[in-house]
């Protein structure tokens, strides 16, 4: 629901976040310069059943619910009698132990980065303080956000499916040793407390794209996710996904393009096929960040930097990418070793990435409009 307050109302303001509160929805609010704009998010049904009372308040211009669809999320929001009102795009914010916050769709790069799995304590704290080591080198620290699974999908049930808690605990430590705060899978509903008490983000997987009791827990849970797409999703299959965690007053979701599953990946050239155009979609069509995972439709370490580079062209807001600390790790890795890229080489895509920021992004941001 969005309901515009003359700017100066401040109890106006608190009566809609009471009222909010009490129905279970968050209010967001929008600064213009003669009022303010507050966009209730939730399942606000019981909400705008109070429009009446809404209206009432002092300084309210209008007051007006949402018709349009995935409505929590979506960049404009329409009424039924065609009144329209464009929302901003909205960070999401992931704080670190090291007092730095993490902002994700802020107008800077944010690297995600780790090992697929968290397989053995060693090598989760060596990729730790490397990714440490080249946040402090570049200055990008406050950028920087580890990743690496603890629970994993498989689509081979004998495959290994990760070390569950214990891995939990080898990303716990390397929070501890380095202060940054770590992405890490969810896959069972049943679960996302236990694990939402550990990690600093949620991730769901292009497998449980359409989990929608999962996804719902994780909204309940209130901590940022990044939902990847489903490799057969549609664009708005995906941002309807996403309003199931919204739904639940949770709008900390970051969208992740990983790769489909075409029927020109089956030469085996690449493992999934990159849908670098829905990039610039979800930034015109949603409020949220969207990364890119340049790792997964690879398959193959020495594509991973290309795809990489190539999503900055679509004004990507960061990218999430599996890495190695060393090479003679790579075969003893079980799961995903083809495609993990070492580290050294990684440093030098950051540095990539800062240049591009500072000689081509401008450029591209006139010429697209942004
Ligand atoms: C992963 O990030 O390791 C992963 C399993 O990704 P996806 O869900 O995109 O396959
Ligand atoms: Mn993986």
């Amino acid at each position: 629901m969005i309901i515009e307050v003359e700017k100066g109302n401040e109890t106006t303001l608190q009566q809609i976040r009471d009222l909010a509160a009490r129905c279970g929805n968050k209010v967001e609010v929008e600064d213009a310069p003669l009022f303010v704009t507050a966009c209730v998010v939730g399942d606000t049904r019981s909400f705008e059943s109070r429009a009446g009372y809404l209206r009432g308040l002092p300084g309210v211009r209008q007051a007006w619910a949402v018709a349009s669809d995935y409505k929590n999320i979506a960049r404009v929001v329409r009424s039924e009698d065609g009144r329209a009102h464009i929302r901003e795009r909205r960070p999401v914010e992931v704080p670190g132990l090291d007092g730095l916050v993490r902002r994700i769709g802020a107008g800077k790069h944010v690297f995600m980065v780790g090992p697929d799995s968290a397989q053995e304590l060693e090598q989760v704290l060596a990729i730790a303080k490397l990714a440490k080591a080249i946040g402090e080198r570049f200055g990008v620290l406050d950028r920087i956000i580890l990743r690496g699974g603890a629970f994993k999908p498989r689509t081979r049930p004998t495959d290994w499916r990760g070390l569950g808690m214990k891995g939990l605990a080898m990303l716990d430590a390397a929070r501890e040793e380095t202060g940054l705060p770590y992405v890490t899978e969810v896959m069972d509903h049943n679960l996302v407390p236990e694990i939402a008490a550990h990690a600093d983000m949620l991730q769901i997987g292009t497998r449980n794209a359409q989990n929608f009791d999962l996804h719902e827990a994780v909204g309940r849970s209130h901590k940022p996710v990044i939902l990847k797409r489903g490799f057969g999703n549609e664009a708005k299959e995906w941002f309807f996904a996403a309003e199931y965690i919204a739904n639940q007053g949770n709008l900390d979701i970051v969208l992740c393009e990983r790769g489909m599953k075409t029927l020109y990946v089956k030469g085996g050239y690449c493992r999934f096929h990159p849908d670098l155009n829905v990039i610039t979609h979800v930034r015109k069509q949603t409020i949220l960040p969207v990364i890119f995972d340049p790792s997964h439709p690879a398959g193959d370490h020495q594509i991973v930097g290309q795809n990489m580079i190539a999503s900055l062209g679509y004004l990507v807001d960061g990218t999430m990418t599996e890495t190695l600390h060393t090479e003679s790790f790579r075969e003893q890795q079980l799961c995903d070793a083809a495609q993990a890229l070492d580290m050294d080489k990684y440093a030098r895509l950051v540095e990539a990435v800062l240049r591009f920021e500072e000689h081509i992004e401008p450029a591209l941001r006139a010429v697209s409009g942004e």
